[in-house]
């Protein structure tokens, strides 16, 4: 199996580009931001904790997106791999994941890293809300402190996956079909 970590801010066309990705290349895709929103469509107890902070622009616990991750990776087959979007988000849920990837001697393929400027983080996101309507696009103040959560406790993933030879950047400035191109001519490599 391969498994790839769809990377890059709050905005920066994650969802898009993945929707390309799991066709051209049979993955499965887990975004745990839209596993967290079924389960508040739900109104599941995991729901109902993760709204209040989701609303904030504040992470939900770390146990809470491993678990789901590894109930994903247990139940979904026939795919050559899975596309992993919004997790890993620190760095405690990046380790849990190598732990989850070693109980099957496996391991993390390839990080794709999609990075736009702050600047486009706010416009873009500011677009998306008028098209989908998620709550926590809704508030600029809940935007700004998503970005600040990104900065504080996502970045330093870069370095993490950097380390270890697996972190690839893409510029995702541009239009759709570009940014899909840069992603598909880096995906062709693995
Ligand atoms: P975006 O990347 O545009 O912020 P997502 O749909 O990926 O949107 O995530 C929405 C929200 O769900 C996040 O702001 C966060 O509160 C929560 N969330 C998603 N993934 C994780 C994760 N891996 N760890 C903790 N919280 C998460």
């Amino acid at each position: 199996m391969k498994y790839y970590v769809l990377f890059g801010p709050p905005g920066a066309g994650k969802g898009t580009q993945a929707k390309e990705m799991v066709e051209k290349y049979n993955l499965h895709h887990i975004s745990t931001g839209a596993l967290l929103r079924k389960e508040i469509a739900a109104g599941s107890e995991l729901g109902i904790l993760a709204k209040g902070l989701i609303e904030k622009g504040c992470l939900v616990p770390d146990e809470v997106v491993e678990g789901m991750i590894e109930n994903e990776f247990r139940t979904v087959s026939g795919v050559e791999g899975f596309l992993l979007d919004g997790f890993p988000r620190t760095l405690p849920q990046a380790e849990a994941l190598d732990r989850i990837l070693a109980k099957t001697s496996e391991e993390v393929t390839a990080t794709v890293s999609i990075m736009i400027p702050d600047e486009m983080i706010m416009e873009r996101i500011k677009g998306r809300a008028l098209k989908e309507g998620r709550a926590d696009d809704a508030s600029e103040e809940v935007i700004n402190t998503r970005i600040v959560t990104y900065h504080n406790q996502t970045e330093p993933l870069i370095e993490y996956y950097t380390d270890k030879g697996k972190y690839n950047e893409i510029d995702g400035t541009g239009t759709i079909e570009e940014v899909r191109d840069r992603i598909f001519d880096l995906m062709d490599k693995f």
